[in-house]
């Protein structure tokens, strides 16, 4: 009888998704806002065509890049977090997604109904702006998500 534990019997899942070890050197910065997290990989899969990116999702997603005083302390740890991606997993392609109707906007910054979309686009540009500094061979890509009833769909935002 061996004393090794036999790992496969607590095996309560096998994903049908292969693992494959390369990175593709890119990254995405949106909200932690569990509704839309599947469609957030459907655009970065299929629009983008960035398989197996790495994910930084953290509520109101590129809000906590931009030096709002009210959420500094949550700043700090993003960008030391994306900063170890950059260096680490030698990042050369970052995607920020907002959306809609963002809580985090709403609850933690404060903002109103009708500030939302030209808070979140000033904060796209910003985030776009520190990232490139932070790393110069860095592309910055940004997207507004929107709802339409069921449809969930994504703009490009010009920053
Ligand atoms: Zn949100």
């Amino acid at each position: 009888m061996s004393d090794v534990p036999d790992t496969r019997r607590s095996v309560v899942f096998t994903s049908e998704v292969a693992y494959e070890s390369e990175r593709i050197n890119a990254a995405a910065v949106y909200c932690s806002d569990g509704r839309f997290g599947e469609q957030c990989d459907d655009f970065l899969h299929n629009a983008l065509k960035l398989p197996r990116y790495d994910r930084m999702i953290v509520p109101g997603g590129a809000a906590c890049l931009v030096g709002h005083e009210a959420v500094h302390l949550e700043e700090g740890g993003v960008v030391e977090q994306l900063k170890f991606l950059i260096e680490a997993h030698e990042l050369r392609q970052i995607v920020l997604i907002a959306h809609e109707d963002c809580a985090y906007y709403r609850q933690r910054l404060k903002v109103a109904d009708d500030e939302f979309e030209t808070r979140q686009r000033e904060d796209l540009a910003t985030a776009a702006r520190r990232l490139r500094g932070m790393a110069s061979v860095i592309t910055v890509e940004c997207f507004m998500l929107r709802v339409d009833g069921q449809t969930v769909y994504f703009e490009r935002v010009e920053v």
